[in-house]
């Protein structure tokens, strides 16, 4: 199971919000599904993709390898701007639009401010990072969240790195959309000690206009895990106008009444805009415009959730 491999877009240490204890979050590339408020855009594409950030880029004037490596005339330069230490910098900027994803900028590039957000790796590449915080998992009661883009798109190499962090005694959360094949899900149970199972519409229709795919699937997912044993921590994104009319909050607090006894918590997950500048380094739109749900919304909806018997929490 250690020469399977995959695609991943991000390991990420330290996690103190996908699971409990200290975790090594392990985000797999991909998901089937388009969610309008993603934070993380990045993971959404199953395939290579071109991105810049502009903390790591040290300039056209003394560099611009990029420049030179783009053979379909897709980087120009841009106008001379003040970057984040007050110097005057000229950046360089990627017509999108005539960008073919050939990625010869990013291997021309010094710093990785050009850089590939797919990385092809093993699940003994991924290991090599979980086992180096084997104590921090100890001492904390944490452990490997393998999260994604929808990690069980790539089901047998989720489902590898789920075995081999079990057969080294390590805590296994996945953090999925319930998007997948059912038997998917019940052949990984043995290897996921909890489950971070979203829930973000309903109803089957507004759900396929919201996130592209319709509910039922995700539904009978979560029931089937509950019934086979599985422990959840529903995490509920409310997003405003999107999702969180009342009919929908008490919708949502009614199907997590249907698999109480396997639920931990349901984590209220307020909207944020934390993602906003990774849209820009892929030269993608952001459209959220709009503000984060207030503290008196949450309170409200924290209250919804516990008068129906839920363990719930705003995170
Ligand atoms: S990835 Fe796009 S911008 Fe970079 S060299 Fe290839 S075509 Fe040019
Ligand atoms: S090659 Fe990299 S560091 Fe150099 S100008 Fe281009 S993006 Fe910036």
């Amino acid at each position: 199971m250690y020469q399977i491999e995959g695609n991943i877009y991000d390991i990420q240490k330290f996690s103190l919000h996908d699971g409990p204890g200290i975790r090594t979050d392990v985000y797999l590339k991909g998901c089937p599904l388009t969610c309008v408020w993603c934070h993380s855009p990045e993971s959404q594409p199953f395939t290579p993709d071109l991105a810049w950030m502009e903390i790591k880029c040290i300039g056209t004037e003394v560099c611009g390898l990029c420049l030179e490596a783009c053979k379909f005339g897709a980087i120009r330069k841009g106008e001379v701007t003040r970057n984040l230490k007050g110097d005057d910098i000229i950046y360089p900027i990627v017509d999108r639009e005539k960008c073919t994803v050939c990625l010869e900028c990013a291997k021309a590039c010094p710093s990785k401010g050009l850089y590939n957000t797919l990385q092809h790796v093993s699940v003994e590449d991924v290991m090599l990072k979980v086992r180096q915080d084997k104590r921090y998992y100890e001492k904390s009661g944490g452990g490997v969240t393998i999260s994604g883009g929808e990690p069980m798109s790539q089901f047998e190499f989720c489902k590898a790195i789920a075995m081999a962090c079990k057969s080294e005694g390590f805590d296994v959360a996945l953090d999925t959309t319930g998007f997948a094949p059912t038997e998917h899900y019940l052949e990984i149970l043995p290897y996921v000690d909890l489950f971070l199972f979203d829930l973000k519409h309903m109803d089957s229709e507004r759900s396929k206009r919201l996130v592209g795919v319709p509910n039922e699937q995700i539904k009978a997912n979560a029931l089937a895990l509950a019934n086979a044993g599985a422990r959840f921590q529903i995490r509920f994104p409310l997003i405003p106008h999107l999702n969180d009319s009342m009919e929908n909050r008490k919708a949502t607090a009614e199907f997590c009444v249907t698999i109480k006894d396997a639920i931990d918590v349901v984590q209220l997950l307020p909207f944020h805009k934390m993602g906003q500048t990774k849209y820009r380094r892929l030269g993608l739109k952001y459209r959220m415009n709009v503000s984060p749900p207030s503290r008196e919304f949450m309170e409200e909806t924290l209250e919804l959730f516990k008068s129906y018997g839920l363990p719930a929490q705003i995170s």
